[in-house]
């Protein structure tokens, strides 16, 4: 009998976050991704989950590659935890690649993993599968999707992805070729749930460009930007507006800075000469020429925004006037903590604008139509849901079900309830019940945020100890370990 083709995942079904994806065909095993639990973008929430990988462990020799579909948290932000249990070569776009570097720097894992750089069109052979690399539209650059070709068939894995005919920088997503894959014929697709609930289509990066601009045309205040720090395109478009009408821009935060840093010298971002300032100089300059982009969109309580708003801030002080723009939609969760903060900057004399007033963010998700154009240009012969919460897999499995000029067969992963394929039994989907690993809310700040006035720094010993689930106090340290338990499923 022939091998089948195994689909585990490890996270990611049944919830936004922590996704991981396993294809084994035979003696060969590929991941895509290696996420942890946050929804989506840059947040710093509640807490930090992490996939149970026992069972890369255990089939560690099999194991050719992870395989990054972008950078961002719940891609790749498990990566320093998993790598040190398991070896495997990294597989990723130069965008990600330099933000996974970064990670990996903090957490010092940088010289014992090797990661490969490719980029939209490469084809990587990993033992009996090859992988190609597919660009796609999201909320951060470089994005891409995968062909992942074994024996049995080609799977089409979309990642995260929308459809933006204007984006920003990197082109549209490459309808041609996934119409090309649904020619030649696709065993399964997996695909993005999450605005799978929104019908129409995501707008177009370019449109909160529009809202900047009225923003801070004839605006004689000074004017605060707070964002995702992974949204190079946003970040990019509050910069050419800033510099169109004479502003200086700061950036204050630390992931804030370091996404800065890792996309200028990648070349995703283009900042004018003289645009940049310290921190330090915005005294120095008249209200109507000082712009600071800051982190804290979500209230993060140790954000720089945050920071800000209870005079906390060691160079900002909230000025009366100041007009303050968030440009994010709240992660569901964060209301509360957003609210604080807008109170407080209330309180202090400053106009605040967020999205429910203006455009002033658009979605990195694919809504219904676009999804339709995915499902109608690939022509699975077997469709998963992907990357959403049980309502969001249904809702999608019943949108490609609905179109009737196919017979789709949408497989749901249900915890404890493994739904194999019965059709030529070439596919077997495996749900795994995840064990899940929760990292405290600190320990979540000094990873990917690690603030001056905490000084914190990350050792390997606690990484290890979460891993294994072991309490302990570190010396010193904020109480990372009280907050360390198993998350109901
Ligand atoms: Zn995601
Ligand atoms: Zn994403």
């Amino acid at each position: 009998m022939a091998e089948k083709l195994k689909i585990i995942s490890l996270g990611g079904l049944n919830e936004i976050g922590k996704n991981l994806t396993v294809y084994e065909y035979g003696g060969d095993i590929v991941v895509v991704d290696c996420g942890m639990g946050f929804p989506d973008d840059d947040m710093y929430g509640i807490d930090v989950v992490i996939p149970d990988v026992s069972y890369l462990i255990k089939n560690q020799n099999k194991v050719r590659g992870i395989f990054i579909t972008h950078g961002h948290e719940d891609h790749i932000g498990a990566l320093p935890y998993v790598l040190r249990s398991l070896n495997a070569p990294i597989y990723a776009t130069r965008m990600s690649a330099g933000l996974i570097r970064l990670k990996l720097e903090e957490h010092r894992l940088l010289d014992k993993t090797k990661i490969i750089t490719c980029e939209a069109g490469d084809v990587i052979k990993a033992g009996k599968f090859t992988v190609e690399f597919i660009h796609v539209n999201h909320s951060i650059a470089d994005a891409v999707a995968f062909a992942i070709k074994c024996p049995v068939g080609t799977c089409v894995h979309t990642g995260d992805f929308k459809i933006d005919a204007t984006p920003i920088q990197g082109g549209m997503i490459d309808l041609a070729r996934l119409g090309q894959l649904g020619n030649e014929g696709v065993l399964a697709l997996l695909a993005d749930s999450t605005n799978v609930e929104r019908p129409g289509y995501t707008r177009s990066e370019r449109s909160v460009g529009n809202s900047f601009d009225a923003l801070f045309k004839g605006c004689e205040e000074r004017i605060i930007v707070t964002t995702f720090a992974s949204n190079v395109d946003r970040l990019q478009q509050i910069i050419d507006v800033a510099a169109r009408y004479g502003r200086r821009v700061a950036v204050t935060g630390r992931s804030m800075e370091n996404a800065m840093k890792v996309s200028t010298e990648l070349g995703y971002m283009n900042i004018p000469d003289g645009v940049l300032m310290d921190l330090n100089q915005i005294k120095s300059l008249p209200k109507n020429r000082v712009c600071i982009i800051t982190t804290g969109s979500q209230g993060e309580t140790m954000s720089a925004l945050s920071r800000m708003a209870f005079s906390t801030h060691r160079q900002v002080d909230i000025l009366p006037g100041d007009r303050i723009i968030i440009s994010a939609s709240a992660i569901p969760g964060n209301e509360h903590s957003i609210g604080n903060v807008i109170n407080e900057l209330y309180r202090k004399g400053a106009e605040v604008l967020n999205e429910r007033e203006l455009a002033l963010h658009v979605s990195g998700h694919a809504c219904q139509e676009e999804l339709k154009i995915i499902h109608a240009l690939v022509k699975p012969k077997f469709f998963i849901p992907v990357h959403g919460e049980q309502r969001m897999l249904q809702t999608h499995a019943k949108l490609a079900r609905s179109d009737s000029a196919r017979q789709t067969g949408a497989v749901l992963g249900q915890f404890h309830d493994p739904a194999d394929v019965a059709d030529e039994d070439m596919i077997g989907v495996h749900p795994h019940l995840p064990g899940q690993l929760c990292v405290g809310l600190e320990h979540a700040l000094l990873s990917v945020d690690r603030d001056e006035e905490l000084g914190l720094d990350q050792g390997v010993d606690d990484l290890q100890l979460l891993l294994a689930g072991v309490a302990r106090h570190v010396e010193g340290q904020l109480p990372l370990v009280e907050n360390l338990r198993p998350l109901a499923v």
